[in-house]
């Protein structure tokens, strides 16, 4: 999940706001009629390209490790208490040896991934080697999914009856590689897979379960692609496990910030900056006065809310008035309206900053990044398979108040259909946990392994009641439309 900034090494949209290179050697952003009375134009991309997001994972400073200690946020929040109502201990059995079954070939594959780190819609080595066992395995495999070369499907069916996912990642971050433990995702997506078949194999459970590889979530945001091209349709539930600097045996059920982009572009006309200033536009004092501008509406934000951003082109020559700047923006929020609304406050920043400068403004937003919207019955059903199997306690918390500032594209699966994301521990040292080259050694571990095929189990058994338990999948997707309305 989340870093705060972008590298120069990641493709696609990001040369576009490369210090490097000057603007007329890249693409320009498809402009719409600009508004009559207006000097700027608002730029808003729908279905991107492959590179249009810039979607970041974890915090690192925000994130599931702080200064003062391990698991800050999880002390205070209730304990799970089970109805009593959860999948059979038979299949629960079987899924969890079936899995522990994989244990040796699925660690080989999380390793041959933490050794060749892809960045986002590059993982093609990761995905063909996540292909090709899957394929080994018998699945059905659809590759290119959605258009997308590095995305995947693969399926299993049995008879008639709902339709259950897992998702795995396995993009890497830049310079870091594997620091934020994709490769133990990528695992963990395909053992609960595993999970289920041999649950459906042995237990006669109908259905259809199904792995989507997902590509580019430090940056990119795959799932956003995939769910607006019609890749979770026909999904009636879905989850996937996240690694966490935690300490080992824990976990929690807990939200992330909805988050989107902004960049920014700001057009004057130069002129010598000594003789003859009164002739030119200053493209940085625009950017300045927006910088400024934000900085003074941090003040009156919410303690969840988050604005933060750069100055990527400040001029050519201090003896030039610069004629052109362009910034980069995040915001980040609570909800996805509570983003809606704080950049439409973010955005009269440059606007204003256009109107007193006499500058054109350009600007382009992605598609916002929604919080996580886990699902109870999800939520508890793994809690308990955790507490069960591996005495593992795993808080839940559905609301607002545990977030840990990170970020997920997942957060768009949860409102898209029932899901959810649990984040399990994996052992860090003090103040190094996910996106620091530490966490990533650390998520090579055997004990990291042992705790993804642990989290992988218990998904997997949630997996596996959702399609034999109809009461339990009403329940669910009832939960999640009422959840929806809030
Ligand atoms: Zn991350
Ligand atoms: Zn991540």
């Amino acid at each position: 999940m989340p870093s705060s900034s972008p590298s120069p090494s990641v493709p696609g949209c990001f040369s576009f706001f490369s210090r490097k290179g000057s603007r007329r050697d890249v693409e320009q952003p498809k402009a719409v009629a600009p508004p009559k009375d207006s000097t700027y134009d608002d730029v808003k991309r729908t279905i991107p390209s492959a590179h249009q997001h810039f979607e970041p994972c974890c915090s690192p400073t925000h994130g599931f490790t702080s200064a003062a200690g391990v698991k800050p946020f999880l002390d205070d929040l209730p304990a799970y208490t089970s109805d009593g109502k959860v999948l059979s201990s038979d299949v629960r059995e079987t899924i969890k040896t079936a899995i522990e079954s994989y244990r040796d070939p699925l660690t080989a594959i999380s390793l041959y991934i933490s050794d060749n780190p892809e960045l986002a819609y590059k993982e093609y080595k990761s995905a063909a080697k996540l292909v090709a066992f899957l394929e080994s395995e018998g699945f059905a495999i659809e590759k290119g999914y959605k258009g997308l070369e590095t995305a995947f499907k693969a399926t299993y069916s049995q008879g008639k009856g709902r339709t259950w996912a897992f998702n795995s990642e396995y993009d890497a971050l830049p310079e870091v590689g594997h620091a934020c433990g994709h490769n133990l995702i990528a695992i963990g997506g395909v053992a609960a897979l595993l999970g289920v078949r041999a649950a459906m194999k042995k237990h006669g459970i109908d259905g259809t379960v199904v792995l989507i590889g997902t590509p580019a979530e430090e940056g990119g945001a795959g799932k956003v692609v995939l769910i607006e091209r019609g890749g979770y349709k026909g999904i009636d539930g879905c989850m996937m496990i996240h690694p966490a600097g935690f300490e080992a045996n824990t976990g929690g059920v807990l939200t992330t910030l909805a988050f989107q982009t902004i960049a920014v572009e700001f057009f004057g006309r130069t002129t010598h900056a000594g003789a003859a200033p009164w002739d030119g536009i200053n493209a940085l004092d625009a950017a300045n006065i927006s910088y400024t501008s934000i900085s003074a509406l941090r003040q009156s934000l919410h303690p969840t809310d988050r604005v933060h951003g750069i100055i990527i082109d400040g001029g050519e020559a201090p003896n030039i008035i610069p004629d052109y700047t362009s910034m980069k923006y995040y915001v980040r929020a609570s909800r996805a309206n509570g983003v809606e609304e704080l950049m439409t406050k973010v955005i009269a920043c440059f606007k204003g900053a256009a109107e007193a400068t006499g500058c054109k403004l350009k600007f382009m937003t992605e598609p916002i990044t929604y919080d996580l919207r886990n699902n109870k019955l999800f939520a508890e059903e793994y809690a308990s398979a955790m507490s069960e199997l591996y005495n593992v306690p795993i808080p839940i918390e559905l609301g607002e108040g545990s977030n840990p500032g990170a970020s997920t594209d997942f957060g768009n699966v949860t409102y898209a259909l029932p899901a959810c994301h649990p984040m399990f521990g994996v052992p860090a040292t003090l103040g190094r946990g996910n996106h620091t080259k530490e966490f990533r050694d650390k998520c090579r571990t055997e004990q990291a392994h042992t705790e993804t095929l642990h989290a992988a189990t218990a998904m997997s058994i949630v997996g596996a009641r959702f399609l034999s338990d109809q009461a339990f999948a009403d329940g669910a997707t009832e939960w999640w439309k009422e959840d929806m309305k809030s």
